[in-house]
């Protein structure tokens, strides 16, 4: 039966594909594609692991001691029946010979049908009876992970922690992920996976998820909230990233029409990529920078190819991420800036410290901390400034790299002088090591991240240390209006139109102006064609975003008149109830 979820639209485009439920079951994991001729070892696997739990729990069974409760015997008679049962085996068998999972894969994707059918059943007794298939596969997971106790248990849903969900060859169907929750991290290995979109229960617009996927280009729905439940494995699903809706199981007259939606896209994208080579310059001859936003040095040939004239906001904290909270080492990441700087050719790179923290956590985050206020606690330079030895560390791999090209340092989430202060004498601290080692380094332009309302609000006194500001949007507006970026529940609040963010900005731009000294915006704002006139007409004439968002915003900057912009933007920022249909 057709039904459709609403969520959060975060990027943009159509998929139509086959749900890959990510696993619900409280023992992390592998999710990866087995190739044809591994099968048969993965049948023996999970065979092998049959056998062993039959015998293990007959064991226990047999050496119940006398005055064990009867229900102790039934229930292990219940879970003997279920080992053996063939709607299991048979289930999980196919999930690995037809769609070539890996066995603890099948395993957690036939619990989840079997156990939506205990669901449906009338009697209590037998509904209950979920609870010890769920033990059961839980148990086979277990020995086929080696694992002889119950330990490592972990709550979240999340697809990879090892190299999992890497495309086996046979796969010629589109895949769809769904799942609870992926954290950065784990999006960021979807950039070599099969997923041809995903869906899941939580996360905001501008949640970092939302933001790698969008950097993936590829079309996917947040806070869909119960969508992992809904959806069933294999279930083929329609996703509408540009409306933020899911249509399961669909009729062939709405699949028609969304094969049609997704083909006019295709040609859309077709014709802003000739774009690619026309300067981004105003029909009054302004000139607008279009810069790139880059999560890791492999991204920059990307950048180059829709024409970025450089990137405007390297998020270095990727490089920090996923590894369990072992730290890149000095060496490691200045290879990594120099991979990113050579690979721009030339062009300018931002490096932004590192912004761990809130919805970006290490690894190795303990998880009390987690649990505080993550937005308004230990992230970005306060993580930095309270470890010097790593911010000592990362600054001089970044000034190494300037020697090999165009590099500005970027700090994010400063509020106070105090941290001003502390951050530049750390840099010079950092200059002072490189020159007693004899290593070579190069020049930065230094700037400052506005993202805190009081960053904003002190922009006049940013400005005398730094060289540029560059306006992060999404943390401006997550502290302005107080809307926690990552939660769905307040996704409606969170407005980049409202009158005291779209003031914020706008004296930003107009201070750094005021003082000759460049300003971007590096937050999704940027990358939001509808907006694009807007910000032009409040004087900024650089955008930093998504490489996959360049050649859209380059069709609004080539169609506007920023002199006949200006007195509609103010008008914008002056209103009650700011709109973008006003005037112009
Ligand atoms: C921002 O806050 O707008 C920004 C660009 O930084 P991030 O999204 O990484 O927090
Ligand atoms: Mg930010």
């Amino acid at each position: 039966m057709t039904f459709a979820i609403h969520g959060l639209a975060v990027a943009r485009g159509i998929a139509i594909g086959r749900a890959v439920l990510v696993a619900s079951s409280r023992v992390d994991v592998a999710h990866y594609f087995v190739k044809p001729q591994e099968v048969p070892a993965e049948l023996a696997r999970l065979k092998k692991a049959r056998e062993a739990v039959q015998q293990e729990l007959q064991l226990l069974h047999d050496n119940l001691p006398k005055d064990a409760p009867p229900e102790l015997s039934a229930i292990l008679e219940v879970h003997l029946m279920m080992v053996q049962d063939t709607m299991l085996a048979d289930g999980v068998s196919s999930w690995v010979s037809d769609r070539l999972y890996n066995a603890e894969w099948a395993l957690t994707s036939q619990l989840d049908v079997v156990a939506r059918q205990f669901d449906e059943m009338d009697d209590p007794y037998l509904r209950e009876r979920k609870g010890d298939l769920e033990q059961v596969v839980e148990r086979l997971l277990r020995y086929i992970k080696g694992e002889a106790t119950v330990s490592t248990v972990s709550k979240r849903t999340s697809a990879t922690k090892q190299q999992d969900l890497q495309l086996g060859d046979a796969m010629d169907v589109p895949l769809v992920l769904v799942a609870h929750d992926l954290s950065p991290a784990d999006m960021l290995q979807f950039k070599q996976s099969v997923f041809t979109g995903f869906i899941t229960d939580v996360g905001g617009k501008t949640s970092h998820t939302a933001i790698v996927a969008r950097s993936l280009d590829i079309p996917a729905v947040v806070g869909a909230r119960t969508a992992s439940q809904l959806v069933r494995q294999d279930d083929w699903v329609i996703i509408d990233g540009d409306a933020g809706v899911v249509i399961v199981d669909p009729s062939p007259i709405i699949l028609a029409e969304y094969s049609f939606k997704q083909r006019q896209a295709e040609l859309e994208r077709e014709r802003l990529s000739r774009l690619r080579h026309t300067p981004s310059v105003t029909l009054d001859n302004q000139r607008v920078e279009l810069l790139a936003n880059i999560e890791m040095p492999e991204d920059a040939p990307q950048a180059l190819d829709v024409g970025a004239v450089g990137v405007g906001l390297f998020r270095s904290e990727f490089l920090f991420m996923g590894r369990e909270g072992a730290l890149p080492d000095e060496q490691e990441q200045y290879a990594a800036y120099r991979r990113a700087v050579e690979g721009m050719k030339g062009l300018p790179v931002t490096i932004r410290t590192v912004d761990i923290g809130a919805d970006k956590p290490l690894d190795r985050t303990p998880k009390d901390e987690a649990h505080l206020n993550p937005a308004l606690g230990l992230r970005a330079i306060r993580w930095s400034l309270a470890d010097p030895a790593m911010f000592l560390t990362q600054l001089r791999a970044i000034l190494r790299a300037a020697a090999h090209g165009q590099v500005h340092l970027l700090i994010p989430m400063l509020a106070h002088k105090s941290e001003i202060e502390q951050t530049m004498a750390l840099l010079n601290q950092a200059r002072q090591q490189l020159d007693a080692r004899g290593v070579p380094f190069g020049p930065l332009k230094i700037g400052a991240m506005i993202e805190i309302p009081a960053a904003a609000l002190s922009a006049k006194l940013f400005l005398r240390y730094f060289d540029f500001l560059s306006i992060g949007t999404n943390d401006l507006i997550q502290y302005t209006l107080a809307i926690d970026r990552a939660d769905e529940s307040v996704a409606h609040l969170y407005d980049p139109l409202h009158p005291a963010v779209l003031r914020l900005v706008a004296d930003t731009i107009a201070e750094a102006k005021a003082q000759n000294k460049s300003v971007s915006v590096c937050g999704e704002m940027a990358g939001d064609p509808s907006l694009t006139r807007l910000l032009l007409g409040l004087g900024l004439r650089s955008f930093s975003m998504h490489p996959t968002q360049i050649l859209a915003v380059k069709q609004e900057v080539l169609r506007a008149d920023t002199s006949r912009l200006q007195a509609w933007a103010q008008s914008v920022v002056d209103s009650d109830e700011p709109a973008l249909t006003m005037g112009v």
